[in-house]
């Protein structure tokens, strides 16, 4: 009995160990990163329900890390979060996307401007600075605000709510879209719908996945949630969105928008521009 306890700590420890010295790792270079330009962002399109064409896109962050490899940002974003170094990497990625959306304003006709929604996160929800931190980037960009929407889930909305409140308030006077993520997984939902100006909910993929098992919770509570929402005037994106059956329920039951691997993974910013602005020729 002894050995078997000795073996396995013996399997077990190292792997312990590997990932502590990982997060330990992730922890030190983060920093390192941005300034070595080993983030770069992925754009994940959002297509049209109704037409199934390209609306506007969803911004991820990557980082490639020199040793590690590709980490994910399930990985890393906590660790920044935690660090508090999330602010810094936050302000970097509106920035990218601001430039993004600059260069394409040029491009596009007046309010035909595709829209890039970026991840925000709890701490920035919470800085008392972040909506002013916005409205400075916005005048010192040409993009018209509707064509930057904010994603934040239900967890960074539930501490510090004042200065959250705030915030969100004073983002939905600047004209920025707001939506909220991963709907349906929190306790809170409804009641941040009403506190809070949000114009988008996102259908959290864990109902999507399971909305065409027959006579399973998924497809009503799915049918509720975009009846719930159109009854207050909100949009729906659906994400996740992994067989052609999803999206052909999702499709039939008017949910606004679909995210999703059967229609695109997250793509570079040059495969986007080459599907959002054709060559004329
Ligand atoms: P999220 O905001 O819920 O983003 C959607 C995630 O689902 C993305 O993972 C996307 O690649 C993935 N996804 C899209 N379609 C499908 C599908 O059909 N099937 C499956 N299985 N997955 C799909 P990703 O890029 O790994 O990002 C994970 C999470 O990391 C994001 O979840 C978001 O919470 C966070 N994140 C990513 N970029 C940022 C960022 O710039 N800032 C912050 N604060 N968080 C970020
Ligand atoms: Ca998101
Ligand atoms: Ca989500
Ligand atoms: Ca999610």
């Amino acid at each position: 009995h002894a050995k078997q306890t000795r073996d396995r700590l013996a399997i077990f420890q190292p792997a312990m160990l590997a990932k502590v010295q990982q997060r330990f790792i992730v922890e030190q270079d983060l920093k390192k990163g941005l300034a070595q330009q080993q983030f770069h962002l992925m754009f994940q399109p959002i297509f049209d329900g109704e037409h199934e064409t390209l609306s506007h896109a969803e911004a991820l962050l990557r980082w490639q890390h020199p040793t590690l490899g590709s980490i994910s940002p399930a990985e890393f974003i906590p660790i920044a979060e935690e660090t508090g170094y999330i602010i810094e990497l936050g302000d970097w990625v509106l920035e990218q996307v601001a430039d993004v959306l600059d260069s394409w304003h040029i491009r596009f006709p007046t309010n035909q401007c595709p829209s890039i929604t970026v991840n925000v996160s709890a701490k920035q929800c919470q800085s008392a600075t972040f909506a002013d931190d916005v409205a400075s980037l916005i005048a010192r960009h040409q993009f018209a605000p509707q064509c930057l929407g904010l994603e934040m889930t239900e967890t960074a909305l539930l501490e510090h709510s004042e200065t959250v409140g705030k915030n969100l308030h004073q983002l939905h006077a600047l004209g920025i879209k707001l939506y909220l993520d991963d709907f349906g997984t929190g306790y809170s939902s409804l009641s941040l719908l009403r506190q809070y100006p949000f114009s988008v909910i996102k259908m959290d993929r864990s109902f999507i996945m399971d909305i065409d098992q027959p006579n399973g919770k998924a497809a009503p509570l799915c049918r509720g949630m975009i009846a719930m929402a159109h009854a207050v005037g909100l949009t729906v994106v659906a994400e996740g969105v992994e067989t052609k059956q999803q999206l052909g329920w999702l499709r039939q039951h008017q949910c606004d928008y679909l995210q999703g691997y059967v229609l695109s993974r997250p793509i570079a910013r040059t495969a986007l521009e080459d599907w959002l602005l054709p060559k004329s020729h």
